[in-house]
């Protein structure tokens, strides 16, 4: 397939080199990141987009991808797909595709989770909203960067599952983190905490996967210093988006609302930024009760 890719940052270099690997003819625009192996280069979004079966954009947030798709959607060809895999706002998601449409073109919003380090090795989760038909063109290039593409249903339906996964993961992590710090507090031997709760009621991604104390559990980011794996400003912003999307839908969220209060504070006025998200750990440990 031809296709044109936009955003070629930490997601979207490696998701590219793997199409471009895979055989497929792919033109890249970044405003900043090298092109990746493989990827020839365009001088402009709409020129990476001219002609493509298939545009994909990989942006920072649904501000830019509205400019972007402003710019390639009249450069597009008519029946291409124009796929953004950002994790953006609902509301934009709709309105790109709904552009998209009036164009005569196809759109799907699809997210993805498994991070750099999946989009490396070609084995992110796609979550997809679309129709059946712009699902169908996307699938092959969604084979080749992952491993797994869920069609959620219509547009918007793929950053709704991923801002919901996402709220779930925040307040789990910062739930298995003060109960590790309770825990200290109590006496409790975290080893023998993991080994209790991994295996009771308690469990989750981020105690069984993702075990936010050093030297306890899988190798996770707690034993490389706290260095990202999945930065606390990405978890900050993509809990800001749930609570956009509670509040636009009028949703009561009052543990994400909490987890994103908890991920601001820690981003903006301590040292979060930079850190991994499972860095809340070491900032209970330091914390009395308010
Ligand atoms: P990044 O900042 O590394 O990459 C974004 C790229 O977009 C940059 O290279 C930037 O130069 C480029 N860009 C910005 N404006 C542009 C424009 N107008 N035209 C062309 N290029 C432009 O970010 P990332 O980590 O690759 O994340 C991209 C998206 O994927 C974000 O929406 C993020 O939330 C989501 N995401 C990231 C991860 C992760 O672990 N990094 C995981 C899942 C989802």
């Amino acid at each position: 397939m031809k296709i044109g890719f936009i955003g070629l940052g930490n997601m979207g270099g490696p998701m590219a080199a793997n199409l471009a690997k895979a055989g497929h003819a792919v033109t890249g625009f970044d405003l900043t990141a090298p092109m990746p192996e493989g990827v020839t280069p365009a001088t402009s979004a709409a020129e990476a987009a001219r002609g493509g079966d298939v545009v994909i954009t990989m942006l920072p947030n649904g501000q830019i991808l509205r400019a972007v798709a402003a710019e390639v959607i009249p450069a597009m060809t008519p029946d291409a797909v124009l796929c953004d895999c950002s994790t953006v706002d609902v509301e934009s998601a709709r309105a790109v595709a709904a552009l998209a449409a009036q164009a005569g073109l196809g759109a799907l919003d699809a997210p993805v989770s498994g991070g750099v380090g999946g989009a490396a090795a070609g084995t992110l989760t796609f979550m997809a909203g679309g129709s059946d038909e712009a699902f169908a063109k996307v699938q092959p290039l969604f084979a080749v960067m992952g491993q797994k593409a869920v069609h959620c249903g219509t547009a918007g339906a793929g950053q709704a599952a991923k801002i919901c996964n996402n709220m779930i993961l925040g307040v789990t992590m910062v739930a298995t983190c003060e109960a590790f710090a309770l825990a200290d507090k109590l006496g409790l031997d975290r080893q023998k905490m993991f080994d209790v709760v991994s295996t009771s009621s308690g469990y989750s991604w981020t105690m069984n996967a993702y075990c936010p104390a050093p030297g306890v559990g899988p190798k996770s980011p707690a034993d490389n210093d706290y260095r990202p794996g999945f930065a606390a400003e990405l978890m900050l912003k993509d809990l800001r988006l749930s609570q956009q999307a509670a509040e636009a839908a009028d949703a009561d969220t009052p543990m994400g609302r909490l987890a994103a209060e908890l991920y601001e504070t820690f981003v903006e006025d301590e040292d979060g930024r930079g850190r991994d998200f499972s860095a809340m750990l070491p900032r209970f440990e330091k914390r009395n009760r308010a």
